[in-house]
């Protein structure tokens, strides 16, 4: 069985991912590539072949049979050829094709892969403004360097990413992880195939955990469908896979219901005593892990476990943005505004993918806001990316907004986080607490069949290229329905 870069990339996003694809009911995997994955997909294309073309001389080996592949790209090495695009390298089961394979220039080559997203993690604070790896990048890199050096044709554990902004990054994978993580990455590459390898080969099952992960998988209903069967802990609100197999291999729980029955006393005493007894998992967290695994058995309502006050303003503004982290572009942002006049919907858009574009949409956001009273607003919105992104913003349009001004737009006078009061005061029968999640328990439903966030972008780079205002219909619509879905949570956390 092949061991591929991609393997060991999905093993890095799931670990249950790689067994099931072998050994999971191939009937219940799903037949259709979820759009949102496919556009993903398709610009990592052409971005890649955007990038290629700016190479100039190239020689591509895109086309063919695996074998001749393998065989062409030995070759090419062989004669030296500068740059190999879309060479394919094997050594034993390892299979590997980097996007580039770049000439030493002394017979040795350079593995390059071209990557729509940003080179690294961001700045390392172990290694006082180093920048990051991201893992997946490097055990890919690494995997084509193992390959590279068994057939001769390097002698480092090296390779390099360009990433989205053609910026490039040498991933030098004999450095450590991090200062208070003394393993190197060519380590932790070893570590990571090791253990794909002995799930392809059915040496050791794990099992589907959920995540947010999950939605974007072929695998989701059937995983989905698994874990409810079978009652498995991560159907807890905050219970992912570390924490679920800690639980059962220290206190041999398989079930969410049987958490309930912890004594959670006990279970402290000997926490003290054994330091490496139920590691990771504080009083804390076990304590919540429990009040919801209760909640979620007896299927009862939320719970509120604080009296909550909101502001009484004149105007209630539902807030919600939509947009591309991939491209780090803001195309909408929307308000279902409640006042003593009445109800409605106002949005401003960045209708072109271009700067002029997203800074005039949020020009006219502001606009919005400086119109309504000052003292007698109070804005709603569901988890802290509206915030984080606007503080990006302000960097990228200085003059938009002072830094005062948007301090104050956030301040906890002015603006709520309800995910934030959702996670601190309560506790739901449900397996997360999502936007979408809530408002559907709370019998709020979108008026589109498939509403998510991912199929927004979606729907936003389609009417990029085609102009077809239907899509633009679909994304002004599922964001009202967003950000009415925000006044369902606020309503029915105000009158509890
Ligand atoms: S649905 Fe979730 S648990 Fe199942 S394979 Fe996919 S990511 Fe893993």
């Amino acid at each position: 069985m092949n061991i591929t870069a991609s393997k060991l990339y999905n093993y890095l996003q799931c670990e249950h991912k790689i067994w099931r694809d072998i050994y999971g009911p191939q009937d219940e995997k799903s037949k259709e590539t979820n759009p949102f994955v496919q556009m993903l997909w398709d610009k990592g294309v052409a971005h890649e072949e955007n990038i290629v073309e700016g190479l100039g001389m190239v020689l591509d080996l895109k086309e063919g049979e695996e074998t001749e592949r393998i065989q062409k790209t030995i070759e090419a090495m062989k004669m030296g050829v500068p740059l190999i695009y879309q060479g394919v390298l094997r050594f034993g089961d390892l299979l590997g094709i980097p996007d580039l394979l770049q000439s030493n220039g002394d017979g040795t080559y350079l593995p390059i892969d071209i990557k729509s997203g940003m080179g690294v993690e961001g700045v390392d604070e172990d290694f006082e403004g180093e920048d990051k790896y991201k893992k997946h990048y490097a055990v890919q890199l690494a995997l084509y360097s193992e390959v590279l050096i068994a057939n001769g044709f390097a002698n480092k554990h090296i390779g390099k990413i360009v990433d989205i902004n053609s910026e490039e990054t040498v991933y030098d994978l004999d450095k450590p992880m991090g200062v208070k993580n003394p393993q190197s990455w060519w380590q932790y590459y070893l570590d990571i195939k090791g253990k794909a390898v002995s799930l392809m080969n059915n040496e050791f099952q794990n099992k589907p955990a959920y995540s947010g992960k999950c939605k974007l998988c072929p695998w989701y209903a059937s995983c989905k469908k698994w874990i409810k069967q079978n009652d498995d802990p991560t159907m807890i609100f905050y219970v992912g896979r570390a924490v679920r197999d800690v639980l059962q291999n220290d206190l041999d729980i398989k079930s969410y219901q049987e958490l309930i029955d912890v004594d959670v006393d006990q279970v402290l005493e000997q926490k003290k005593k054994d330091k490496n007894f139920l590691k990771g998992i504080g009083q804390t967290k076990l304590e919540q892990s429990i009040k919801r695994a209760r909640i979620m058995k007896e299927n009862i309502e939320p719970k509120i476990y604080s009296p909550l006050a909101f502001p009484k303003t004149s105007y209630d503004l539902f807030f919600d943005i939509e947009d591309d982290p991939t491209q780090a572009f803001v195309y909408l942002h929307g308000v279902y505004e409640r006042s003593p006049s009445g109800e409605r919907f106002v949005s401003f858009v960045a209708e072109e993918k271009t700067d002029e574009s997203e800074k005039e949409a949020w020009l006219n956001f502001w606009d919005y806001i400086r119109s309504l009273p000052k003292d007698d607003f109070t804005v709603y919105y569901y988890s802290h990316h509206e915030k984080t992104t606007y503080h990006r913003m302000s960097q990228k349009y200085p003059g938009v907004v002072s830094d005062e001004e948007l301090e104050w737009f956030f301040s906890p006078e002015k603006s709520i986080d309800l995910y934030s009061v959702i996670l601190k005061n309560t506790d739901w029968p449900l397996m997360s607490y999502s936007l979408k999640e809530i408002a559907q328990y709370l019998k709020f439903s979108w008026r589109d069949k498939s509403p998510s966030g991912a199929a927004s972008i979606e729907w936003f780079n389609k009417y990029l290229e085609t102009k077809n205002l239907d899509d633009m219909k679909r994304i002004l619509i599922y964001n009202e329905d967003d950000c009415k879905a925000t006044m369902v949570i606020k309503d029915y956390l105000d009158e509890k």
